[in-house]
């Protein structure tokens, strides 16, 4: 009997809980599935993630080869796509990693439904985190809504556990060989799926991201004093190949456990965020439409659509906000301390619904994920889980002469301000001839705008405890 395994954000032959699970049954094959509805929403056909995912699958099948064997890439709907590859190669069996995502979790029960039709079976792994589902509860048996307690059960669960992390062996030995002369390697894919190559700044792959992480593993002791400079590269870097599961969480698991430095400490309690918010997204899918605290969506967002637009563009007048909105356009790249600044100034100085930056990341962002975008966003909206109180606003100069103390990311980003001092870099408005656009709105007079804004809340939270 042969096995399938379906790969999705799980782009590795190594330390995968489905694989290792299907080559422990049987003879087996490997699919991926470039699907149309994904691909259907997409709107830039020069999108860098697609060549970041074909890049990913190249590097798969030319292992493959060396065993022998191909890699089974398809285009279409998976719930018909899937069943019927199962079918012609006699696959008793269909794995795959868990999604937590509304749609996958859909298009996964149509899938199951589809294959149990044919009789054949189809099972789910934990993979894409280390903690999921109700695995980390409250005392009293309930889903944590607040970051610091559910990191400390976290940590207490992970203790209970004996801190092992699990390395799931992929033999690939135990893969079906065949030869398959239409595989990705020879074909014009890209072109086939209506897409153009665009590299990205970081290659797909798992050679990358175990190289990437390599490096990491020597700064790791750093990592606390460094990861709030954009101009530094104080954090890993390695979002995107976690997010297309080029590694797995375990092993990025293993570097953050190997220190007991403060630097180790923080960067396991960004991996902890991220099982966080994956949890919050599968027990709350309501959040992918709304706020989290439902009496958010009452907020009535006051900003305009050209505001909105220099914001997309760069050109807010705000130096830190606009370099960082450049940057993010030219390589789809943004350091999270910006995220933070320019999310913040969105919604609460440009006075703008959230969910237009979210979904205006969710276009451009290398690494974007569902989860942790939609959780991010809702942080600093205040409307999601554990947020930043809404009277609490950030000044995008202070954050600039924090952050950017140098302005040497603003001079990177935005070189027509390259010839400014480290004083007035920040606040090109207050020179005579700044040269520069003029702030788009006042942030005293929205910032006052928005306490005002948020009054509706701050009324209802008096009467319902918010989380
Ligand atoms: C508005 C907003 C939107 C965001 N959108 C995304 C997104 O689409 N995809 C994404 O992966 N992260 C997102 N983040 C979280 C964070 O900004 C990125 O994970 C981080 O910048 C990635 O850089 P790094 O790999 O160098 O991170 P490091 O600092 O090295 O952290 C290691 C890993 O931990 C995880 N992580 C770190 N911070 C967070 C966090 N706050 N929430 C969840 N996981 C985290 C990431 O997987 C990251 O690769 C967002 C944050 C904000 C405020």
């Amino acid at each position: 009997m042969s096995t399938l395994c379906w790969l999705r954000r799980d782009l590795r032959l190594h330390d995968n809980q489905a694989l290792s699970a299907a080559l422990s049954e049987g003879e087996t094959h490997l699919a991926f599935v470039f699907d149309t509805h994904i691909l259907s929403k997409l709107q830039d056909k020069k999108d860098r993630r697609i060549t970041f995912i074909l890049d990913s699958l190249k590097e798969i099948e030319a292992t493959l080869q060396k065993k022998g064997t191909s890699l089974h890439v398809l285009y279409g709907r998976p719930e018909e796509e899937i069943p019927k590859l199962a079918s012609l190669l006699k696959a008793s069996t269909v794995y795959v990693n868990r999604d937590y995502e509304p749609y996958a979790k859909e298009r996964d029960k149509k899938v199951e439904q589809k294959l149990k039709a044919l009789k054949i079976k189809f099972e789910q792994f934990k993979d894409a985190v280390f903690f999921e589902k109700r695995e980390v509860l409250t005392n009293t048996g309930g889903l944590y809504k607040v970051f610091t307690p559910y990191k400390n059960k976290w940590l207490e669960s992970f203790e209970n556990t004996g801190k092992i992390i699990s390395d799931f062996e992929c033999p690939l030995k135990h893969l079906a060989k065949f030869e398959n002369p239409e595989n990705v390697l020879n074909k014009d894919w890209l072109k086939e799926i209506g897409f153009k190559p665009n590299p990205p700044l970081l290659p797909g792959g798992t050679q990358a991201a175990k190289k990437r992480l390599k490096k990491f593993t020597e700064e790791l002791d750093q990592y606390a004093e460094m990861r709030n400079f954009p101009a530094l590269e104080g954090t890993s870097g390695l979002s995107v190949y976690i997010r297309f599961g080029n590694i797995s969480i375990r092993d990025m698991l293993r570097v953050a456990t190997s220190s007991n430095s403060e630097g180790a400490r923080v960067w396991l309690s960004e991996l902890i965020w991220r099982d966080f918010y994956q949890m919050i997204l599968d027990a709350y899918p309501h959040v992918t439409k709304g706020s989290f605290k439902r009496e958010y969506d009452q907020i009535k967002y006051l900003g305009k659509e050209e505001d909105f637009l220099a914001w997309c563009q760069g050109e807010t007048g705000y130096p830190i906000v606009d370099a960082a909105m450049r940057r993010l356009n030219e390589t789809g790249l943004m350091h999270n301390r910006l995220r933070m600044v320019v999310a913040s100034f969105l919604t609460k100085i440009l006075l703008v619904d959230w969910r237009k930056g979210e979904a205006y990341f969710a276009e451009k962002l290398l690494d974007y994920d569902l989860a942790a975008n939609n959780g991010g966003w809702q942080w600093s909206s205040s409307s999601g889980c554990d947020a930043q109180p809404y009277f609490r606003i950030f000044n995008p100069y202070t954050q600039s002469e924090k952050f950017d103390s140098e302005g040497k990311f603003i001079k990177k980003w935005v070189p027509e301000l390259a010839h400014l001092g480290k004083k007035e870099i920040h606040r090109p408005d207050t020179l005579l001839n700044p040269q520069y656009f003029a702030p788009i709105v006042s942030y005293e007079l929205n910032r006052q705008r928005c306490l005002a804004m948020y009054a509706v809340v701050a009324k209802q939270g008096k009467k319902t405890p918010i989380s």
